[in-house]
């Protein structure tokens, strides 16, 4: 039988906004859209008097102005919502060592353990809720279960404010849910389940395996287990505030393609090499180029799963610098650059992976003693 895990997930009110009316006190009660200035920008949050005119994230703000245009509008303080952040992630991290964050204002908090000192998982989960609210003055949900689908689900269920516990059945919990409030499950995908005639997880629980399979393919023993409220996926532990990377400008602007992958290859090579020797694994991938008219582009990736493997690397930034060429047909590029961030622990993520050592860290030992970049898997010829 295997041990039962106790998985919070915590999910800070309309996190921007709310900094907002909090640092300007005269906001209070108005509704209040952080956004990109200018036309083209989009809303990044908003708080609940807005959603009440139905302005959301992501939403065009020319579109939030004409739905509420009596809102107050300002733009993102990044700097300010990432020191909340910090002090955030501190007040999880006096409950428990494993906290995975998702995002600025997001994480999950693994405290199986932590509850033969602290109480059980509703104690614990109302302590950082209370404890937030004291030190930084904002409201979080808190959802309370045995996985961490189930407890995002449940920090979801009675937002905002919410402090919810999945009960031990969890299939009265989910049964009545929508399918669309499956993790994983776009509109795409929704419409097919649909079109099967299922509308409610308790429906797809229940449903033949095979039909199933038809519907979904691979994907479907994963989505009717999550039905089911099973999840295995671990916590782990997330470096948010680290980032490795390496960058290069050249003396001549890059024209061709076939130059810049080359130098993306070895700056991700390097990054990957990095990552290893420090045993980390990264989740979001970024590409930096500045164009020969010196303006900075970012584009980046998150991943499902961390990666070191420098080969990883290279195929994510690779495939983000040909999207980006597109957009900029001709242009010449003036530097590349390659970085990681969210950074993982590698000693969390060895249990599910083979432990050999790969191809990557004989490449590793072979430069490390002969100085960097001696061989690469083009020039080696090892794989
Ligand atoms: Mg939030």
């Amino acid at each position: 039988m295997p041990l039962r895990r106790a998985i919070i997930h915590v999910d800070m009110d309309a996190f921007f906004a709310s900094v907002e009316e909090l640092d300007n006190p005269e906001y209070s009660g108005y509704a209040v859209i952080v956004s990109g200035l200018g036309p083209r920008g989009v809303v990044s949050a908003a708080n609940y008097a807005a959603r009440k005119f139905g302005v959301h994230s992501a939403m065009p703000i020319g579109r939030a102005r004409r739905l509420c245009p009596q809102g107050i509008y300002c733009r993102g303080n990044m700097p300010r919502y990432r020191e909340i952040s910090t002090q955030v992630f501190s007040i999880f991290k006096q409950f428990t060592p494993l906290v995975e964050g998702l995002s600025l204002d997001e994480a999950f908090l693994d405290v199986t353990a932590s509850r033969k000192i602290l109480g059980d998982i509703e104690t614990i989960g109302r302590a950082v809720k209370d404890m937030i609210l004291q030190q930084t003055g904002l409201v979080a949900s808190v959802g309370m279960a045995e996985n961490k689908f189930l407890a995002k689900l449940a920090s979801d269920f009675r937002k905002p404010d919410g402090f919810f516990r999945v009960p031990e059945n969890a299939h009265d919990f989910l049964d009545p849910m929508p399918v669309k409030w499956l993790w994983g499950v776009g509109p795409k995908t929704e419409l097919r389940i649909k079109q099967a005639g299922i509308l409610t997880l308790g429906q797809l629980r229940r449903a033949d395996r095979q039909l199933m399979q038809s519907v979904l393919g691979p994907q479907a023993s994963h989505f009717q287990a999550l039905a089911a409220g099973e999840d295995q996926r671990e916590v782990i532990p997330t470096r948010s505030d680290k980032s490795i990377s390496h960058e290069q400008t050249f003396d001549i602007d890059l024209n061709e393609q076939r130059q810049m992958l080359a130098v993306l290859q070895k700056l991700s090579e390097q990054v990957g090499r990095r990552l290893r020797k420090k045993k980390y694994s990264a989740r979001v991938i970024r590409l930096k180029v500045r164009s020969s008219h010196f303006q900075t582009f970012s584009r980046q990736i998150s991943l499902i799963e961390a990666t070191d493997s420098g080969k990883a690397i290279y195929n994510v930034s690779k495939a983000l610098l040909k999207k980006w060429l597109q957009q900029h047909p001709g242009t010449a590029v003036r530097l590349l650059g390659v970085g990681t961030s969210k950074l993982e622990d590698n000693f969390a993520i060895t249990n599910n992976r083979e432990t050999k050592p790969g191809i990557e860290s004989v490449l590793d030992e072979i430069n490390d003693k002969f100085g960097e970049q001696t061989v690469s898997h083009t020039l080696g010829r090892l794989s």
